[in-house]
């Protein structure tokens, strides 16, 4: 496909010379930044908005974005996947150039990204921003085919609507089992929260019914103040087994819809595999990630510690004390468009401070979060020591529903800032 726009791309035949153009072009810096979710997106819009000379370029696999926060209450039925669902117009009309076709490879020496379609991207620098891959077969039993009949749902969308279909399919009395992964992983309360919510779904509408998590840790994210608010809400009903317990998953069979641990199967009604995880695939390709499947980067400017002139955002990388959030990654994505416009200027990027805060229902009027402030400390980004903290144990009612609507809120912003 011929492409003419007043960026840098070049057909798969490009001349030599032109693929070893210098690195900064004409006075006019190019950008790209790969993956138009919750890091990417705001990446791209930063640094279009921090410097208009900047030839910026999103390129994102799918013409529109399915957020995975909030996709635990359409499981749950409480929410429209509609609600879920953002385009990039508002990226475009900002003047970022937005390429939906997925990335295929990347050659950092060249500086070039080849995209699915034959085209080629050079770049000054690039911003990864691609997210999570599943493990398959990390988990034996677990592959792509398995996800059909056992969805995992931690990328929202299809599999998202596939385990909503089979909780209402499921008959009262039935027995839906969670799997939850060893860290990192994306989101480290999602699993809790998907749990407090489809709990709250059968005990409203299916109550003879059972739901179990097997875990392969020892404890999570707001453990406490989870426990509390499932012994108070969904007592007999919600069961979590911890590593120590007997919870860590060590196969599974998609044909029988058996889970498999040291001491038991569990046969489930509705399985959901939340299996191991990695950096997206083409993170690897680019020569990004190390050993444990994600990307080491300086805290500073947030550039990969093995690529230099490639920065890495998002649950792709490896950043210290901060969780793979989406919270997270906006916060991220900031510090790198700066970071980037910085070394680009010919300055050096100053040391940040990064924020996060997540938020997870345990039912539609109950919030709980947790909070959190970074810096670099020994080259990696770690927590500020007195800043943070978790929601209150013994919190009113009246807090938690304030909470639950400030998780709506956070919500709703962090969208707006992204895509509108
Ligand atoms: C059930 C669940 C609930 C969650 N709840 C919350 C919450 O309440 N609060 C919170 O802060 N976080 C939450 N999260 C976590 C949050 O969704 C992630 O941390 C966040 O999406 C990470 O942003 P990202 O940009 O790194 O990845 P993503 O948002 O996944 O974006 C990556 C993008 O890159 C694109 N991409 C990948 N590879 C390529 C390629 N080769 N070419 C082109 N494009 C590519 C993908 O299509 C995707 O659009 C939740 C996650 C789950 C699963």
């Amino acid at each position: 496909m011929m492409r003419t726009t007043r960026r840098a791309f070049l057909q798969g035949g490009a001349s030599a010379a032109l693929l070893s153009a210098p690195a900064l072009a004409q006075g006019r810096p190019r950008v790209v930044v790969l993956g138009g979710g919750f890091a990417g997106a705001i990446c791209a819009r930063e640094l279009q908005r921090g410097d208009p000379r900047f030839e910026v370029t999103l390129v994102e696999a799918n013409p529109i974005f399915t957020a995975c926060p909030f996709s635990n209450a359409v499981i749950a039925g409480l929410r429209d996947i509609a609600a879920q669902r953002f385009g990039y117009d508002a990226i475009r009309a900002q003047g970022v150039t937005v390429v939906a076709d997925p990335a295929t490879a990347i050659d950092p020496q060249a500086r070039r990204v080849s995209l699915q379609n034959g085209s080629l991207l050079l770049y000054d620098r690039l911003v990864l921003a691609p997210g999570i891959d599943l493990r398959w077969g990390a988990l034996p039993g677990y592959d792509e085919a398995a996800a059909e009949v056992m969805p995992h749902a931690w990328k929202a969308g299809e599999q998202t609507l596939l385990l909503r279909r089979q909780l209402e399919a499921m008959a009262d009395g039935g027995t839906v089992v969670i799997s939850a992964p060893a860290n990192p992983f994306r989101c480290p309360p999602g699993p809790y929260e998907r749990a407090s919510l489809i709990a709250y779904y059968l005990k409203t509408t299916k109550p003879r019914s059972k739901l179990i998590v097997l875990d392969a840790k020892d404890s999570f994210s707001k453990q406490r103040l989870f426990q509390a608010a499932w012994q108070q809400l969904y007592p007999g009903l919600l069961e979590w087994v911890s590593l120590s317990n007997g919870g860590k998953v060590t196969s599974v069979d998609p044909k029988t819809h058996t889970l498999v641990t040291d001491f038991a199967a569990y046969k489930a009604d509705v399985a959901n595999v939340i299996p191991p995880q990695r950096a997206g695939r083409i993170a690897e390709i680019a020569g990004a990630a190390d050993a444990t499947g994600w990307c080491p980067i300086d805290p500073v400017s947030l550039e990969s510690r093995v690529q230099p002139g490639i920065h890495v955002i998002g649950d792709a990388a490896i950043a210290g004390a901060m969780p793979k959030s989406a919270f997270a990654a906006n916060a991220q994505a900031k510090v790198c468009a700066a970071a980037v416009a910085a070394l680009l200027h010919g300055e050096t990027p100053p040391a940040p401070k990064l924020i996060n805060t997540c938020y997870s229902l345990v039912a539609p009027d109950y919030g709980i979060s947790i909070a959190g402030v970074y810096h670099p400390v020994g080259g990696q980004l770690a927590d500020l020591e007195g800043a943070g903290g978790v929601s209150p144990l013994d919190a009113p009612p009246d807090f938690r529903a304030l909470e639950a609507s400030y998780a709506q809120a956070w919500f709703r912003t962090i969208t707006a800032e992204t895509f509108a």
